[in-house]
């Protein structure tokens, strides 16, 4: 049976006010908010975008949704998890406020704003994963003490991944940062000598007493090293470094293993929207504007995390007349969508129902 994916055209054009309907629109088609219970805690997982960026799910846009949400229980909050990179998303403080920079404040979202794996990303629960690489899952701890999700992604590409959407926000996004760093490298950090100040704090946190100090620099055993990620926390000078070798194939599979153990929590409770609007080469982690590479097509939802990447994949590729994601970085970007398939994760055989206002 064909999984239900539903759309609904909408363009920047429309403006904020019009999108914020058109989302509302879409969220009521999937019938969702009936299931949200009156004590639950429900997350509303974002992506607020990194320093400048403008290609980021708009606040405004929101603000129908959330209405709904509020109706049905007042423990809803805006979250996301801090990222392995240095940057203003890399710890709670920096990235609240740059949320807030966003527009995601209280007088325009009505929500908090909760960085789920607390103030340096080391608050995380592990959960057994199901299905190849990934034997268990590092979880940012707020999202699995959450009863409901609403999964809200920006469809953009991706430089490791080809196409980041909702299996990725879910995989990678909810993942603390010892889970990211799981996904994203099977070799372990590297201090930078040139950045090092000797300081020793990192050897302080390491769980697995994979570092020591040299007279000049700390240096990481690859053998005892478990890959947590604190030193890449800890260290206030970015000295730690990612080894950006995992091949896209293995990224991309160990993305839909996490995005399942994320799913499989929540059970019912869970919903994907997709925003298709400004389109861009590279994720909303990258800072600045960056210009949508095809029109903008609308609004997806569906309460399966394949489909509804699916479906915006090839709405994307048919408002381009060509494989828009592969021109952008020539990965296969289906491998997250068949791996995921081959989980239990979600089908890619849907059904596109379209929608409009009225
Ligand atoms: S915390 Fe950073 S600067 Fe200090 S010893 Fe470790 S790697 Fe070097
Ligand atoms: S990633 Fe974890 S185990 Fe490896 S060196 Fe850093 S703190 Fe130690």
């Amino acid at each position: 049976m064909k999984t239900d994916v539903y759309l609904i055209k909408a363009s920047r054009e429309d403006g904020p006010e019009v999108i914020a309907k058109k989302a509302l629109a879409i969220y009521r088609s999937l019938g969702f908010n009936e299931r949200i219970e009156a004590e639950d805690f429900v997350a509303l997982k974002i992506h607020f975008g990194e320093k400048n960026n403008t290609g980021h799910i708009k606040p405004q846009w929101l603000t129908g949704i959330i209405n709904d949400v509020l109706q049905r229980s007042d423990r809803a909050f805006l979250a996301d998890s801090n990222t392995l990179y240095v940057g203003q998303r890399a710890n709670s403080v920096d990235h609240i406020r740059l949320a807030w920079e966003h527009g995601f404040r209280p007088e325009i979202v009505r929500l908090p704003v909760i960085i789920a794996d607390g103030l340096v990303g080391r608050e995380k629960i592990e959960i057994k994963t199901e299905g190849g690489q990934v034997k268990s899952s590092r979880i940012s701890s707020a999202f699995l003490s959450s009863q409901v999700m609403i999964c809200l992604t920006h469809v953009t590409g991706h430089v490791q991944t080809g196409v980041g959407a909702a299996i990725k926000n879910l995989g990678m996004g909810c993942a603390s940062r010892a889970g990211k760093l799981d996904q994203h490298s099977v070799v372990h950090p590297r201090v930078k000598a040139k950045d090092c100040r000797n300081c020793g704090v990192c050897l302080d946190y390491c769980p697995a007493e994979a570092i020591r100090q040299t007279q000049t620099q700390a240096i990481i055993d690859d053998e005892k090293c478990i890959g947590c990620g604190e030193c890449l926390v800890v260290c206030r000078f970015g000295a730690v470094k990612m080894k950006w070798d995992e091949d896209s194939r293995r990224l991309q599979e160990k993305m839909a293993e996490y995005a399942l153990s994320v799913k499989n929590h929540f059970g019912e409770k869970i919903c994907f929207i997709n925003f298709i609007l400004q389109v861009t080469k590279d994720c909303d982690c990258m800072a600045g504007n960056q210009s949508g590479v095809v029109p903008d097509v609308g609004i997806v939802a569906s309460l399966d995390p394949v489909a509804v990447d699916r479906a915006s994949i090839d709405l994307v590729n048919q408002a381009a007349g060509r494989d828009a994601f592969r021109q952008g970085y020539n990965l296969d970007w289906s491998i997250q969508l068949v791996h995921g398939e081959n989980l239990g994760l979600g089908s890619q055989d849907y059904e596109l129902i379209e929608i409009s206002l009225d």
